[in-house]
């Protein structure tokens, strides 16, 4: 057996290793899939929690055609939540019809709850944007949104699960 300092050695050898592989990842320029966030299930457990349409958007990235979505219409005050885990993305209060088919808002429901990274997707780079809490696709942020941010998050309604106030 080991006495107590080299345990604890290898314990921290063992956490260093553990620490740097997030670190490492983020630098990829693959979205959700690489990084490490706090809900992270195995691909056989996200098949089984979503639909297959809802697996296509939030874990392959995939898009909805537009006017898809009865969230798309949706006006009732409430709050969107990620259809993935139930982490509170966006509130009705910055809805707005963009007119572009896809539920669109000037901002998520607060600083933490959503990620960016850069997708080259179709060739030019866009804002991709995910669940803070378990990394699932949502959409995209353009810069063609209302004031007060002059932001438009284009999210699939597929990601979105609705919650009426
Ligand atoms: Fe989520």
């Amino acid at each position: 057996m080991n006495g107590p300092i080299a345990s604890r050695r290898q314990l921290l050898v063992g956490l260093s290793a553990g620490a740097a592989i997030p670190v490492l990842a983020a630098c990829g320029s693959s979205p959700a899939e690489a990084r490490s966030f706090p809900i992270s299930l195995s691909e056989a457990e996200w098949r089984k929690r979503l639909t297959k349409d809802e697996y296509r958007i939030l874990r392959e990235a995939g898009t909805e055609r537009p006017y898809s979505s009865p969230l798309n219409s949706e006006k009732r005050s409430g709050t969107f939540v990620c259809a993935g885990c139930g982490n509170e993305l966006y509130s009705s209060r910055t809805k707005y019809d963009s007119k572009t088919g896809w539920p669109s808002f000037w901002a998520a429901i607060d600083k933490g709850a959503v990620g960016t990274s850069t997708d080259y997707k179709i060739g030019y780079p866009r804002t991709e944007v995910h669940c803070a809490d378990c990394g699932g696709h949502l959409g995209h942020i353009f810069s063609d949104g209302p004031k007060p941010t002059g932001q438009r998050h284009c999210i699939n309604g597929l990601a979105l699960d609705f919650r009426p106030a």
